[in-house]
């Protein structure tokens, strides 16, 4: 079986002593590609680090809303600056975030609007975070031109099938993580099961949102396999071809086309 692990940040010091193992779970689970996403510089610049030195690791690079009011002239020049890097293939995570607000709305969109710029200017995909701020997430979107992105990937997507269809419509990627298996879970099966299968991702968000059944525990990128076998059933059709398309579609979406036999 192969896998995808489209969102992680084993960087982060909760994997200090033992990411090697880590790593090789996930590989042995059957993960073929992880992409290790940076919030803020210090986590980009170790996603780089990542990614350079761990065969099946890719980076994405970017500020966090949560982070936007770190966002000025030197951090703008270091995201570009690392964004051309080899390993990076996104510029993630960025978007809104009013659940926590812990920058203003205007900072937040400040920041958002320029690193779509950003993206649009390197020619790479987006990674977004969205937290009671779909309309906004959307029109920002919208009005900055993300279509014209070789891709954007709605990161952990938590919105309803009506809201996942606005995102389909405009050729985005749904990314679907461990609160799927969760039983309150309404909406992340209702859209994991209509999502087109095209347009379909799988992620962890290791440390967060652990999957069932080892919620309360850290989450590790070799627990996908039990979200994607979480979809599969939902959608009645064998984990394998689930595993395997859905690595196509990250692929696909990260535009790692020309790299794709290395990664695998
Ligand atoms: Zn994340």
């Amino acid at each position: 079986m192969v896998l995808v692990d489209s969102h992680v940040h084993i960087s982060m010091k909760d994997y200090d002593t033992d990411r090697e193992e880590v790593i090789r779970r996930a590989r042995a689970a059957g993960v073929r590609l992880m992409v290790e996403v940076g919030y803020d510089l210090e986590s980009s610049e170790r996603a780089v680090g990542l990614a350079r030195t761990n065969e099946g690791i890719v980076a994405a690079v970017g500020v966090h809303p949560h982070d936007a009011k770190t966002w000025n002239r030197e951090a703008s020049d270091r995201i570009e600056e690392l964004a051309k890097e080899d390993s990076v293939v996104a510029i993630g995570e960025i978007g809104l975030d009013y659940y926590r607000n812990l920058s203003s709305p205007q900072e937040q969109a400040a920041a958002f609007r320029a690193q779509i710029d950003l993206a649009a200017r390197l020619n790479l995909p987006v990674i977004i975070h969205e937290r009671d701020a779909f309309e906004d997430v959307l029109s920002i979107l919208v009005d900055a031109g993300a279509e014209r992105l070789p891709g954007v990937v709605m990161h952990c997507f938590s919105g309803d099938w009506r809201a996942a269809r606005r995102c389909l419509d405009r050729g985005f990627y749904i990314s679907i993580a461990g609160p799927v298996t969760y039983k309150n879970s309404k909406f992340q099966e209702q859209v994991a099961r209509l999502c087109p299968l095209d347009r379909l991702l799988t992620e962890t968000d290791s440390p967060y949102l652990t999957p069932s059944p080892f919620r309360g525990k850290r989450n590790e990128p070799s627990y996908v396999k039990d979200v994607t076998e979480h979809i599969a059933r939902i959608r009645s059709m064998p984990v394998e071809i689930l595993g395997k398309t859905v690595l196509e579609n990250a692929y696909k979406a990260f535009g790692l086309d020309e790299v794709k036999d290395q990664v695998r």
